[in-house]
């Protein structure tokens, strides 16, 4: 009897499991508009898909299967704990895992699954051939100076034994104007030059905004598939996609000189109805995310009153005095909005976003 209540027993089919007071909602259209949107300004280059860090916070099994559907045949994680999630719906040989390997037991992993390592050092070149080689991808350090075979070690016999399918290299500073992104597609087209072959690869989601100069054999969008917006180039082509709501789990009237919340950094200067919302830290919602957003109902903005503590957020219902406990509020959560993002990078709004929220997108 007990066992039915443990939540590995799958809790969403679970009939005594209540509906959960917080909602992820994945427009799946849009992701898979957003795809085919970065595809085509890819130009004769293909779009694939970054889905490591559980598709940038959105959930691998919600988001994969869109992406496959809408035509995308590659899928970069960056782990390789990573892989297995991918694997139940894509093929193996679609997966590129981008830290590589490091030891034999993440060669053996590879050609267990399928996953195609991204060689990133001469050591884990010579790991991958020592316990089989076979296809792999080659990431070319070009001036970001972290992971990557710098342009000097490319003439090693290490390099040389290796099948590389694409040869590839991560801009720096795609989301700002500046003289290193063309410097470091120039310095991409010398490896090109020293280093067999099938494709080549530079461009993230910034980085197709650049221009043709950059998309090279194929592209490797992340955040923009997931609603952000890097550069104001993509501001047209890009649809949000993650939408958040959450329920009000209790209301009350507060007087002049109460405070609200850890700390009571907020003292209400006159009578106010306020309410607790259910959402909080495990969410991704942090404390960074609180001074100056607000909640939304039916175009009625509710700003965050103090700090947000633990699990809840405090509201100012003053703009909807209607509202009551089990009401849905809009979360701020569009990683396009500089607004909304109060300190934090628009990849790490999305991220953030926990498991006890991740949970419920997959409904
Ligand atoms: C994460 C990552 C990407 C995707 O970058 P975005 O800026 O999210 O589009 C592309 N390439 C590599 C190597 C990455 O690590």
């Amino acid at each position: 009897m007990i066992d039915s209540y443990l939540p590995r027993m799958a809790p969403q089919s679970d009939p005594h499991l209540p509906a959960s007071t917080l909602r992820l909602n994945v427009d799946r259209d849009a992701l898979a508009a957003n795809w085919r949107s970065l595809n085509a300004l890819s130009g004769s280059a293909r779009a694939g898909a970054a889905v490591k860090a559980d598709a940038y916070g959105l959930g691998v099994d919600t988001c994969v299967p869109v992406l496959r559907d809408a035509g995308c045949e590659t899928f970069f994680v960056a782990h390789w704990g990573e892989v297995a999630a991918v694997a139940v719906h894509v093929a193996g040989g679609q997966i590129a895992v981008l830290h590589g390997p490091l030891s034999e037991a993440d060669c053996a992993f590879a050609r267990a699954t399928g996953a195609i390592p991204v060689i990133n050092s001469l050591e884990q070149a010579g790991v991958w051939t020592a316990t089989g080689g076979g296809p792999c991808h080659l990431m070319v350090d070009t001036g970001i100076n972290r992971l990557g075979v710098a342009l000097c070690e490319l003439g090693d016999p290490a390099i040389a034994a290796l099948r590389v399918d694409l040869l590839m290299s991560h801009l720096a500073s795609a989301d700002e104007t500046t003289a290193m992104n063309r410097m470091q597609a120039e310095l991409l087209g010398e490896a090109a030059q020293q280093v067999p072959h099938r494709r080549l690869s530079l461009a993230n989601s910034a980085g197709i905004a650049l221009g043709a100069a950059f998309a090279f054999d194929m592209t490797r969008p992340g955040l923009a598939l997931y609603g952000g917006v890097p550069r104001a180039e993509l501001a047209e082509a890009i649809r949000p996609v993650a939408m958040i709501a959450a329920q009000l789990l209790q209301c009350r009237n507060i007087a002049p000189g109460e405070g609200v919340g850890y700390n009571a950094t907020f003292i209400a200067p006159t009578h106010m109805r306020v309410g607790t919302v259910s959402i909080g830290y495990a969410d991704g919602f942090l404390r960074q995310r609180g001074p100056g957003n607000a909640f939304h109902h039916e175009g009625r903005r509710l700003p965050i009153l103090g700090k947000v503590s633990m699990d809840m957020v405090v509201v100012d219902l003053g703009e909807a005095p209607d509202l009551r406990a089990g009401d849905w509020l809009g979360v701020p959560w569009n990683p396009a909005d500089a607004a909304q993002q109060s300190g934090l990078s628009p990849y790490e709004m999305l991220t953030v976003i926990g498991t006890r929220l991740r949970r419920t997108a997959a409904l």
